[in-house]
């Protein structure tokens, strides 16, 4: 069964949602290079000031930070048998330096989900999309909204937005990933990482299921 995953795919197209869920499934570690530049901005390091003001303007973080975040994460005992690397890598010279370090650990990726969805329904989600404060669960005004307006189903905590999903920032986000980003769908396909495109438009446990088949069955 494949072990060293990515999924790849541009903003709100449920890379989160659904990688936490596989990688529970398959007793990875979920790495998530947005969740763990939020957590250094929560945690006020120079660092996560650093990065946040990249992510408040939609603009990616440079490489230099997030691959010196990423290095030290893969290196924990736990990503030794695999990963489900989520939002990363996001350029080429990000997949450059992730391939490099395949080939010193003889090691490859085994399966990169390519999730796709029209722009229409990315703007629709993302402008829609609350999060919990407390716990970080996911909401949606349109297609997943919170039982009492405003209040974590869960543990009833706020629901704010991500600071980066405003009108302009989200413009700048969809646009660093058509212009930045998609390129390094060609960078895996040299590299013959094996990519599922995976239409992710649809019930969340129907997508679930498509993106399950091409790495599990
Ligand atoms: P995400 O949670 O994956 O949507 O990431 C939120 C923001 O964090 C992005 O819009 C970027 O500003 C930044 N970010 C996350 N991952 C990367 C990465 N691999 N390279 C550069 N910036 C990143």
């Amino acid at each position: 069964m494949s072990k060293r995953l990515l999924i790849f795919g541009p903003p709100a197209a449920g890379k989160g949602t659904h990688a936490k869920r596989l990688a529970g499934e398959l007793r990875i570690p979920h790495i998530a290079t947005g969740d763990m530049l939020r957590k250094a901005i929560d945690e006020g390091t120079q660092f996560g000031r650093h990065a946040d003001s990249f992510i408040r303007r939609g603009e990616l973080v440079p490489d230099e930070l997030v691959m010196a975040l990423l290095q030290e994460r893969l290196a924990k005992p736990d990503a030794l048998q695999g990963f489900l690397l989520d939002g990363f890598p996001r350029t080429i010279s990000q997949a450059r330096a992730l391939d490099a370090r395949m080939g010193e650990q003889d090691e490859a990726i085994d399966a990169v989900l390519a999730l796709e969805a029209p722009i229409e329904v990315l703007v629709k989600r993302i402008s829609g999309r609350q999060i919990c404060a407390g716990c970080g669960a996911v909401f949606n005004r349109f297609f997943r909204p919170a039982k009492l307006a405003g209040r974590c189903d869960d543990c009833d905590g706020a629901l704010t937005q991500r600071s980066d999903d405003g009108e302009a920032a989200v413009r700048q986000r969809l646009e660093q990933y058509r212009a930045v980003t998609t390129p390094v769908l060609a960078f895996f396909q040299a590299a013959q990482w094996p990519v599922h495109a995976i239409d992710s438009v649809g019930d969340v446990d129907e997508v679930y299921g498509r993106l399950r088949r091409a790495v599990v069955d």
